[in-house]
């Protein structure tokens, strides 16, 4: 299913639309002006590589690897997948986490079988579950921030050894001192379902990520330039219709209303001699090491490779930007640029469209969703 990328170096002709930025987003938006409207498309990205942050490689020893984290498709949307299934094929999504507390493994998200095991009850009905976590369970009413939530739901002691450690090193930010979303996003079952998402498809692309979106990409219409920051392009070139930033948005207006934080990540690959070194694709660890969890991904790649890689995620203030972080302050900050993009989109043409220009942490699946949107947008507009 492999195709080619039309990849080019110098810029000679004109384009109807210039995006910033081959993430997900990007391709999506090249993909579908290119092949609905026709249109010419040059696609930029300042990294070596397309796929943005979904980008797959193999390792040195061969082992594919996911490079800026482990990235575990999932969707409701069966539009979406038929849409996606244009470019990939898919192998089952083999999402299972533990996370290692006392020594002991236990599945995470926390569901019958981790408190079974916590609670040193083998028997435990869910009825029973339910019961002890009434028992357990802090009674706050409306809890104001994660810790509360958290509190909330499942006691002091599942709080303090499957939750508190993680979110402090994942953000460096008591859980006090974050939204309830922050941690609310995590299910509680009372059933033996094992999944790390509860998503209707939860699937893999059979040859990769940065496969799937190579696909996508190759039109003719769609020009890619790899190694080029927008910055470079943009006060020289002009697209006929429409530009498209996935960048961060603050850098789009020079930081001049000041910097949206981030909060960055930085992996590191270890190649071990032997076909797997753990249970499952991720084992968290919320009270050890510098790390936050170890990802063998050949679990969900399903490669058959004789060695393995894991890699090991330490969160860092510093670095390429990950997550946005959950404060009122940041989002007040980043409604103040949302003002400076509507009017770019507005006067220039300009649209602002997934993680990066938009401050807000997205799924595959969901920055997807954004990128019909923004391509609606556009043909809207534009289309006669
Ligand atoms: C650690 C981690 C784990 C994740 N796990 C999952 C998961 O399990 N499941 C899931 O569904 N999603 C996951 N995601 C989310 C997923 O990565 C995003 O939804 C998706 O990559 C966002 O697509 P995007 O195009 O908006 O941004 P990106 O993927 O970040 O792509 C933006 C691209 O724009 C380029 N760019 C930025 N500025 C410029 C510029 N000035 N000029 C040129 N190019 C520029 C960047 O180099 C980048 O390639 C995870 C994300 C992270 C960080």
């Amino acid at each position: 299913m492999s195709v080619k990328i039309n990849l080019i170096t110098e810029i000679t002709k004109d384009y109807d639309v210039i995006i910033a930025g081959a993430g997900p987003v990007g391709c999506v938006i090249a993909e579908r002006l290119a092949s609905e409207l026709g249109w010419k498309v040059l696609l930029l990205d300042k990294r070596h590589h397309i796929a943005g942050n979904c980008f797959d490689t193999k390792h040195e020893s061969g082992v594919l690897i996911h490079r800026y984290g482990p990235h575990y498709f999932r969707t409701n949307k069966e539009e979406l997948l038929n849409y996606l299934s244009r470019f990939t094929e898919w192998i089952p999504g083999n999402y299972i986490v533990k996370s290692s507390v006392g020594g002991e493994l236990f599945p995470f998200p926390i569901n019958l079988l981790t408190l079974r095991q916590f609670f040193k009850n083998p028997s435990l009905t869910a009825d029973e579950a339910s019961a002890l976590l009434e028992e357990k369970r802090e009674h706050i009413e409306s809890p104001a921030n994660s810790e509360e939530f958290v509190l909330s739901r499942v006691g002091k002691d599942m709080y303090e050894s499957f939750y508190l450690g993680y979110t402090k090193k994942q953000w460096d930010i008591h859980p006090k001192d974050l939204a309830p979303s922050v941690c609310g996003r995590i299910p509680v079952r009372l059933n033996e379902d094992e999944r790390y998402v509860d998503h209707k498809y939860q699937v893999t692309p059979a040859a990769g990520f940065t496969q799937m979106f190579n696909n996508m990409i190759s039109n003719p219409n769609i020009d890619v330039m790899l190694d080029t920051d927008y910055a470079a392009i943009k006060n020289t070139l002009k697209p006929k219709f429409a530009t498209v930033y996935t960048g961060q948005i603050d850098e789009f207006f020079d930081f001049k209303l000041g910097k949206l934080p981030w909060r960055s990540l930085e992996f590191e690959f270890k190649e071990e001699n032997t076909e797997f070194v753990q249970p499952c694709v991720q084992i968290n660890y919320p009270n050890e090491h510098g790390y936050t969890r170890t990802v063998e991904i050949k679990h969900v790649t399903g490669q058959q490779h004789p060695h393995t890689v894991i890699s090991y995620e330490y969160p860092r203030a510093e670095g390429d930007p990950y997550y946005p972080i959950p404060r009122e302050v940041n989002a007040a900050l980043y409604d103040k640029y949302k003002i400076l993009a509507d009017e770019a989109t507005e006067k220039e043409n300009v649209y602002f469209c997934g993680r990066l220009a938009e401050y807000k942490y997205f799924n595959t699946d969901e920055v997807i969703e954004r990128a019909f949107h923004t391509f609606n947008l556009i043909k809207n507009r534009y289309e006669h």
